[in-house]
């Protein structure tokens, strides 16, 4: 654990607020929310004090948006998906602390008090600027209520503020043939002025470039995008014209009609979930700030590509403005998850237009968890995009999740508890085999806390598997199934190695596959350690000790059922219908 806690006493773990506006689907898993999960349930075995905090991100336009053309109020559109994703996460075994809201009200006060203090510090001004108004409707329209012609490729369907085609982001005045996206709005949009809040990025140049150039073994992936960022810093607009948001903490006139933009308020709803979390469990109004304050805290944000420039620029920036707060010791941003079309033979993006994007519910009512998981974490968009493949997801979890580990498992606990009355046997005579295979136990171990500490989720996976590779290896060359006819002792030799090596493995299989490492353990009558952000004792550690001989074993049970051929075909094609949403 030498990497984790050689400098630091606790782990802040954050993934990104996920829109409460849509259902959460598998391509934010694999980005922001699985890794985050298997990190944090791996520092809870380890006995880390370790912190798991996650939310829903409730304003901006694009919920507004859903709003107004539902004919629904905002609130209805938040509590709608807040309720399903929270049911969504948990179904998946995704293990946060807490799940907050940025519409609570103990958020408005977080961000009003990042607002002033960066105002108090001088890093904020205003600016007037010539936006887009509705003369029908007497209102602003912000980023997504006007679409229009993009100045910079020509796309006839781009945003108000942004390209979806091209990427390019430009201001509001330059957009060509702009129309009011909203329902019922006739009229021609026309330039109005508005005076509005920025953030003064260009003065956190040098602090910025200094915290990333202390931090080489971050993902080149993310230092690229922030590096490109700290480069070119310019003033950020953090207002809107809306009136959906936290109110801007000012005594101006200007301020009455508009609210606080949803990228500044959203990150800081870390800092509310945190501060709500030590209300309600700790019952202590201030047991969030060492959490953020102190420099024992060493914080992760998991996150997907999208969000590095909010977490890897402009939220440290915000940090540094308040003066008291810690900022990230990694940002692990990961590329995307496609979808790969077997008819065409191309990997596909996501996209709702297109209809190909699988919804965790839809995921969780038609495949086991431990499946989802698994593959989700072997095929990890960790330094490229990766592509969800049906037929790849139904070989690699059936031919190595159930024939390599939960084979292993089941023969050996099967010959045990039938020859050696469900108890674990003795050791006996060690031969220069068995020694080498219990040798191999603590080696892997380490080898899969090595790639899990250093973020490299798919890594270590695969070590994993190669633990169940090297043990079957082992089993088939030990032929208990041959010796227990001549020698009963070499028999109980075989299969006293087997049993430590499954031993190995349920602790070595809950950060990935939390269902079957809790059967596993059930089995062994194996306590799973609890640990929460009061950290414990150290399981991983205690997970190469051996289990001793005599202890009793239950019944094995199948592990990792194995996907039928046939159902597969079935859920793919449902997929292909877009229905898998
Ligand atoms: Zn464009």
């Amino acid at each position: 654990m030498d990497s984790v806690e050689k400098n630091f006493e606790r782990t802040l773990v954050t993934s990104a607020l996920p829109y409460a506006n849509g259902h959460i689907h598998l391509g934010h898993i694999a980005g922001a929310y699985l890794p985050a999960d298997i990190y944090v349930r791996y520092l809870r075995l380890r006995g880390v004090k370790a912190l798991y905090v996650g939310g829903s991100d409730e304003h901006g336009v694009p919920i507004t948006l859903t709003a107004l053309k539902e004919g629904v109020t905002p609130k209805e559109v938040i509590d709608r998906y807040h309720t399903a994703n929270t049911a969504a996460f948990q179904r998946l075994g995704i293990s946060y602390d807490i799940y907050g809201r940025t519409s609570w009200p103990l958020h408005v006060d977080t961000t009003q008090r990042f607002f002033k203090a960066l105002d108090a510090g001088g890093y904020i001004h205003t600016e007037e600027m010539e936006l887009w108004y509705s003369p029908q409707l007497e209102r602003f329209l912000p980023d997504r209520y006007v679409k229009g012609t993009c100045p910079k490729c020509g796309y006839t369907d781009a945003n108000g503020d942004e390209c979806e085609r091209c990427g390019a982001q430009y201001a509001a005045h330059e957009l060509l043939s702009p129309r009011a996206n909203i329902p019922g709005d006739a009229s021609s949009p026309v330039l109005r002025k508005s005076r509005h809040w920025f953030l003064d990025l260009p003065k956190f140049e040098a602090p910025l470039k200094a915290w990333l150039d202390g931090h080489p073994e971050w993902r080149p992936n993310v230092k690229g995008i922030a590096y490109g960022w700290v480069n070119d810093l310019r003033s950020r607009c953090i207002t809107r014209d809306t009136d959906w948001g936290v109110p801007i903490p000012v005594d101006d006139p200007d301020a009455e009609n508009k609210r606080i933009y949803v990228w500044f308020d959203a990150p800081i709803g870390y800092v509310t979930n945190t501060r709500q979390w030590a209300q309600d469990k700790l019952r202590d109004a201030n047991g969030w700030e060492i959490w953020w304050k102190d420099s024992g805290t060493r914080m992760i944000h998991f996150i997907g590509k999208d969000n590095v420039p909010f977490h890897a620029v402009i939220f440290p920036a915000m940090l540094m403005g308040q003066g008291d707060y810690i900022l990230a010791d990694n940002v692990v941003g990961n590329e995307y998850l496609n979808i790969f079309n077997r008819q065409t033979g191309k990997s596909e993006k996501g996209s709702k237009s297109r209809g190909n994007m699988i919804s965790v519910r839809w995921a969780v009512d038609n495949l086991p968890v431990d499946a989802i998981r698994y593959y989700l974490c072997a095929i990890a968009p960790e330094s490229k995009d990766s592509d969800f493949d049906w037929d790849e997801f139904m070989n690699r979890y059936n031919g190595e999740l159930c024939d390599v580990v939960g084979n292993f498992v089941h023969r050996c606990l099967t010959m045990t508890v039938k020859n050696f009355a469900g108890r674990v046997p003795e050791a006996g005579e060690l031969e220069a085999a068995d020694k080498e295979m219990l040798d191999a136990i603590p080696r892997q171990m380490a080898a899969i806390a090595e790639s899990l500490e250093g973020f490299k989720f798919r890594q270590a996976v695969e070590r994993f598997i190669d633990l169940g590779r090297k043990a079957n290896v082992y089993f088939d060359a030990a032929k208990p199934w041959v010796t227990r006819k001549t020698d009963m002792a070499r028999t109980g030799a075989t299969l006293y190695v087997c049993c430590q090596v499954v031993k190995a493995l349920c602790f070595a299989m809950t950060p990935f596959m939390p269902g079957g490492a809790a059967a596993l353990a059930a089995t062994l009558n194996l306590a799973l350690p609890n640990n929460g952000p009061d950290g414990g004792e150290d399981a991983w550690a205690a997970a190469v000790a051996p289990l001793p001989a005599g202890s009793a074993l239950n019944a094995p049970q199948a592990l990792f059922p194995k996907l039928d051929r046939e159902r597969i075909a079935e859920l793919a094609e449902a997929h292909r219908q877009g229905e898998a949403f």
